[in-house]
């Protein structure tokens, strides 16, 4: 039985990440680490696919479809059954996780630091600023995980997002956060496969040169999957497209947490 932590990169592309992260590269070209495709779920927004990936639904099937619905998720998903099992349950994420999970609306003073058990979330870090720094989000991560060895960590910062939604994806600002992406994670991938975790790094949608998402082209909605396994074995880049869909079961058989019905679709195996 493994732990648990997944960085969801919000905006991170296929290429550009494959490209531009130069040391999940290096895991991936050891065999450290895998590196899997994604065409992610449609349309190619964040609240719908926050609550994909959770969920392991469809966004027709979850009723998330669009960013502007704010209400909490009423499907089963990865923090709830976590939570269920006797599990601990953590994120560092933008607030509208505390409002898919925790509590909607948000409120900026009550949810932005929570410890409670009782909350699908139980050890929540929010932030609300599309630029808040990457940085300061990894350092709450890193935190979570040296004070409460969490079970399962959402990590999901926002940087990428904002630089290709800012400048476009075809910008040296795009493409070079990235490369900072990778730099401020490599030490703590390096902790926390020491701890015994395994990593997952993948994005929620990509992003075009308009500064755009929420369509259908490659460019929107490819994404990267990492694996980073503690024991470090890996199977390079696998030429094998997986589905976003896959995420929750995985996440959950991991962990040896019951997979609810409506997770329908086949965990990954990376024996
Ligand atoms: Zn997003």
């Amino acid at each position: 039985m493994s732990k648990v932590i997944l960085v969801l990169s919000d905006a991170l592309r296929y290429d550009v990440a494959k490209d531009n992260m130069g040391f999940l590269g290096h895991l991936v070209e050891k065999k450290l680490a895998s590196l899997y495709k994604i065409t992610g779920e449609l349309p190619s927004m964040s609240r719908p696919m926050y609550e994909t990936i959770h969920t392991g639904l469809p966004s027709n099937e979850h009723g998330i479809v669009a960013n502007s619905i704010v209400r909490l998720s009423t499907r089963p998903n990865i923090f709830q059954s976590v939570r269920s099992a006797g599990k601990v349950t953590a994120a560092a994420a933008y607030y509208w996780y505390s409002e898919l999970y925790n509590r909607a609306p948000y409120d900026r003073v009550d949810d932005k630091e929570t410890d409670d058990e009782s909350l699908n979330i139980q050890h929540g870090r929010f932030y609300t600023e599309d630029e808040y720094p990457d940085v300061e989000l990894f350092a709450s991560a890193a935190h979570l995980v040296r004070k409460f060895s969490p079970d399962y960590l959402l990590l999901h910062p926002m940087g990428m997002d904002y630089f290709g939604e800012t400048y476009g994806s075809d910008t040296k600002e795009y493409r070079n956060h990235a490369v900072h992406q990778d730099s401020k994670l490599a030490p703590f991938i390096m902790e926390w496969k020491e701890r015994g975790y395994i990593i997952f790094v993948t994005g929620d949608h990509g992003i075009n040169k308009d500064g755009a998402h929420g369509g259908t082209t490659p460019e929107q909605r490819t994404v990267p999957f990492f694996v980073i396994q503690p024991q470090g074995g890996g199977r390079g880049e696998v030429d094998e497209s997986i589905s976003h869909l896959q995420i929750a079961p995985t996440i959950l058989k991991l962990l040896n947490v019951p997979i609810p019905e409506t997770m329908k679709e086949k965990p990954l195996d990376f024996d």
